[in-house]
């Protein structure tokens, strides 16, 4: 009996996500030591765990044999603060694609519709089809968000747009006086999911103000992440900002414990660890010169990125990677994002970004 088909035929045509490769299977496969692999294709902090999490670390592993705070009082209190929003705001996830599938789920029955852009952020499709929903892609402009074709695209059955600033995988932004008229211009009945994970690279003066848009707009959605900037995707947490009585319904579909209590003392302990950020900021952006300078120098087309990576076109894009692997360089092939000629690299540290460059220039040589 094929069990399979007892399952509802928009879970079984779910393509599953592509992770970026660990170094652990790569050096199996290749026979290096972990150690001698480079990884920079999953846009992490190259900098490790932020000084403050790894005490708020140690401290909390004797608790442990606890379940966690279901309610993440500390986490929300830390955020409520830095933030200006009430804790009934505040949807806490396992990492932020976990919060964005429990947005989906709240939101979304079959007949509904959510719209996101081409080239937008994996998860986004596939929170939509887990919820049995239809899809709207709307093509990309320049790598990035068409918003007027997003408009246009919403449809009597849509509940719900996401919109990733920067985006992943092409770095692109959106200037805050596009997203601005965006929202204004979004029917108060769907919601805008405003995905801001890469939002602490950005130059102050590019951020949009979407935190001190909530009041104004309750139909919007801002999600944030521990996992990029603040060094911590392993430990899996991220948050939305949200109208409390969207916060209500969506902590409704939430698994009790979703944040485990390591992430929760972490997370807290790197809110404020501003130091850290500047540091992650400042290493970034000089890295993302180092690749672009290399890149242009090699006549590799690339697309300006805004975030802790970039994205760049070469002819075969598989061989270069299946190259970089030999190498013990691990960067992201695009396929699964309809760029086959494309691969994403994160920005690591100097040592890293050499090691990518050099061999990069030996497989063109
Ligand atoms: C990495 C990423 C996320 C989710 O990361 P989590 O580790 O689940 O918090 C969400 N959106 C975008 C655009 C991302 O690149």
């Amino acid at each position: 009996m094929d069990l399979q088909a007892l399952a509802p035929a928009y879970i079984r045509s779910i393509d599953p996500y592509v992770p970026g490769k660990p170094v652990a299977e790569l050096a199996r496969e290749i026979g290096l030591a972990e150690s001698d692999i480079v990884k920079l294709a999953s846009n992490e902090n190259p900098l490790g765990l932020p000084p403050k999490a790894r005490a708020a670390l140690e401290s909390a592993v004797a608790g442990l044999v606890r379940y966690p705070d279901g309610n993440g009082y500390d986490l929300k209190a830390a955020i409520a603060a830095k933030f200006g929003v009430g804790t009934d705001s505040i949807v806490l996830g396992n990492g932020s694609g976990d919060l964005l599938a429990l947005v989906a789920r709240a939101f979304l029955a079959p007949g509904d519709s959510a719209v996101f852009s081409e080239y937008a952020f994996a998860g986004y499709p596939l929170a939509v089809q887990m919820a049995g929903a239809r899809s709207i892609e709307v093509k990309a402009r320049d790598y990035g968000h068409d918003l007027d074709a997003m408009l246009a695209a919403i449809e009597p059955s849509t509940r719900l747009v996401f919109v990733a600033n920067p985006n992943n995988p092409t770095g692109t932004l959106i200037k805050p006086g596009e997203l601005l008229e965006f929202l204004e211009a979004v029917p108060p009945n769907v919601l805008v999911l405003l995905d801001e994970a890469y939002v602490e690279f950005l130059p102050p003066e590019s951020k949009f103000d979407s935190v001190g848009q909530l009041a104004a707009f309750p139909n919007l959605i801002v999600s944030r992440t521990f996992s990029k900037a603040y060094g911590l995707a392993g430990l899996r947490v991220g948050f939305g900002l949200m109208h409390p009585s969207v916060a209500d319904l969506v902590n409704r579909v939430r698994a009790p414990f979703n944040v485990n209590s390591l992430a929760q003392a972490a997370a807290c302990a790197a809110l404020d660890d501003d130091e850290f950020i500047a540091r992650t900021i400042k290493l970034n952006q000089e890295g993302m010169k180092a690749i672009t300078d290399a890149l242009a120098r090699l006549d590799l087309p690339y697309i300006r990125s805004w975030a802790n990576f970039v994205t760049f076109h070469v002819g075969d894009a598989k061989l270069l990677n299946e190259h970089l692997l030999e190498n013990g360089v691990i960067v992201r092939p695009l396929a699964s994002y309809r760029m086959p000629n494309s691969l994403r690299v994160s920005i690591g540290l100097p040592h890293e970004n050499a090691r990518f460059i050099e061999v990069l220039d030996a497989a063109l040589d």
